[in-house]
């Protein structure tokens, strides 16, 4: 068959089409390879990082009260707000010292008060600090809570976050075993959790002085709260290894 110019040409131009489109799709294989590459590497390092922050261990914060239910409520002052905002603090500080923190709430949603406990156990929380605000006409300073059972290590941390809130300049009421009524029951905050727990009532929202050094001493009470903790989860579980 002969060919004629034109068609020789028609030919080669279809040739040299055909490569360069073979040419793309090598380039565009390439570059997929790439952006693969990248994205494992990418998730590696995050999974490192991740890892590195539950090596020191996990902390659950509980910010008492949310949603529907606001806690004691003194003029427009609302329990759940102060409960949130001191539990977020002391998440970022936890963070910074390399705990992997989990929280019952990071809004202002409704929790299950028996739940908070729930999620505690099932992310395999090591400490729990469940925060809330105290509501009596009388009555200053800082009160711990702590299971009925009254471990060891609960009144640890109970006490760590108390002599930390009282360096704040909080005074000092006590480590309380069970409830206000009595000894021999808990808060649900307390009966759940299946690791070292303690509830604190951060001063009391009638009181003046209270809120003054709740408001505007946010951040240091975060921190000591959070240094209350560490030193908790060092003497708790470090050691024994
Ligand atoms: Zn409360």
């Amino acid at each position: 068959m002969q060919l004629t110019d034109d068609e020789i040409r028609e030919i080669l131009i279809r040739q040299r089409k055909q490569k360069k489109r073979r040419q793309r799709k090598l380039r565009r294989f390439v570059l997929l390879i790439i952006a693969v590459l990248v994205i494992v590497l990418a998730v590696g390092i995050f999974i490192n990082r991740d890892a590195r922050i539950n090596s020191r261990g996990i902390i659950f914060i509980d910010a008492g009260h949310g949603g529907v239910d606001g806690g004691s409520k003194v003029g427009k002052r609302l329990e759940k707000e102060d409960t949130l905002a001191l539990s977020l603090a002391v998440r970022d500080e936890l963070e910074s010292l390399g705990f992997k923190v989990c929280m019952s709430r990071t809004g202002d949603e409704d929790v299950d008060r028996e739940e908070r406990g729930k999620i505690a156990n099932k992310k395999n929380a090591q400490l729990f600090l469940s925060i809330h605000r105290n509501q009596a006409s009388e009555g200053e300073g800082v009160e711990v809570y702590i299971p009925s059972k009254n471990d060891k290590e609960s009144r640890m941390l109970g006490t760590n976050v108390i002599n930390a809130l009282a360096e704040q300049g909080f005074t000092k009421r006590s480590v309380r075993v069970g409830t206000l009524i009595t000894e021999k029951d808990d808060y649900v905050e307390n009966s759940v959790p299946t690791m070292p727990s303690s509830l604190v009532e951060v001063g009391f929202m009638q009181n003046k002085h209270d809120n003054q050094l709740f408001d505007g001493n946010l951040e240091n009470n975060a921190k000591a709260i959070a240094l209350a903790i560490e030193a908790t989860f060092d003497a708790i579980y470090t050691e024994e290894e």
